[in-house]
């Protein structure tokens, strides 16, 4: 395994392993690693020839600097992480090589439509920079295939319709949940939690997981409804929980009319946003 901090060095590897037909899986994180990034690798590790993981705490989606500020930082932690699972190069390039001080064009993509709901009018700017900088890292990289979660729905759907709006050659492959025993999402921000208040975050899970046993018993408005309520617990507070149609991320109001439905939901716990979602129908690949 190889660490590059530069463009020109990461380019000058791949530029090599294409030159022998070697396929490129690419994995962009922002480091502070687990077992979900990991099993982005390993799926990586399983469909292509080589595996990238980008580590880049990327500031343009960050609409809070605190958050900025807070997120952790253990790069030589995560390598050693890849490292043990297989990953073949890092990058882990600094802040002007990925913003060049002459700037970058802009991505000519609108994602107006992709952002009325959920993370989007709860975080003002956010999926803008997410576009860029993922646009950026596509550029350099130039893999065949992309590996995201479905821990970040919105994100995914965004990044895919990008591929297919700009007609990148990058096929997007999204990879599941990877949950802690209790059901509680990994993520980086989790190490945030206290302990008292991790204790208490299976309710996210739990919840989505009522929702879905009880997709045909009631209405959308009353499953969110209810939802909310089981949410509404000290020392939680709910962003939002909203089910929508998990290709245009529109809301829905009867679940016959769509074949792909997800629940996502946004809460505080304490001062660490947790965000969840599941799929509560997809007819369209038979899975439940
Ligand atoms: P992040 O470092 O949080 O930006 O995440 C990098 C990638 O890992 C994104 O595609 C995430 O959706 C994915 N990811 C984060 N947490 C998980 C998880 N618990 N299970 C699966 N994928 C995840």
């Amino acid at each position: 395994m190889h660490i590059y901090k530069t463009v020109r060095g990461l380019q000058n590897r791949l530029d090599q392993l294409k030159k022998e037909g070697k396929t490129i899986g690419f994995v962009p994180t922002m480091g502070a690693l687990h077992q979900g990034h990991m099993s982005l690798v390993n799926s990586a590790n399983e469909k292509a020839d080589i595996t990238v993981v980008s580590i880049f705490v990327n500031p343009t989606q960050f609409n809070e600097k605190s958050d900025l500020d807070k997120y952790p930082r253990t790069l030589e932690k995560d390598a050693a992480l890849l490292k043990s699972n297989h990953c073949d190069i890092i990058f882990a390039p600094s802040e002007t090589q990925i913003y060049p001080k002459d700037g970058l064009p802009k991505v000519g993509l609108d994602i107006t439509h992709l952002i009325q709901s959920m993370e989007g009018p709860n975080r003002p700017g956010h999926f803008e920079g997410v576009v860029q900088v993922v646009h950026r890292l596509l550029s350099i990289v130039g893999p065949d295939y992309l590996f995201m979660g479905q821990k970040d729905f919105q994100q995914f759907t965004i990044i895919g319709h990008m591929l297919k709006k700009l007609k990148l050659k990058t096929k997007l492959i999204v990879c599941e949940i990877i949950r802690e025993k209790d059901g509680l999402a990994m993520s980086s921000r989790n190490v945030r939690l206290t302990p008292a208040i991790r204790k208490k975050c299976s309710l996210l899970y739990e919840t989505l997981t009522w929702c879905k046993a009880n997709l045909n018993k009631y209405s959308i408005k009353t499953l969110e409804k209810k939802a909310l309520e089981k949410l509404s617990q000290k020392p939680f507070k709910t962003e939002y929980y909203k089910i929508v149609d998990g290709y245009d991320l529109m809301p829905i109001s009867d679940i016959s009319n769509h074949k792909y439905i997800v629940a996502c939901t946004a809460v505080w716990a304490g001062k660490v946003r947790l965000i969840d979602n599941m799929i509560l129908k997809n007819v369209s690949s038979n899975k439940k």
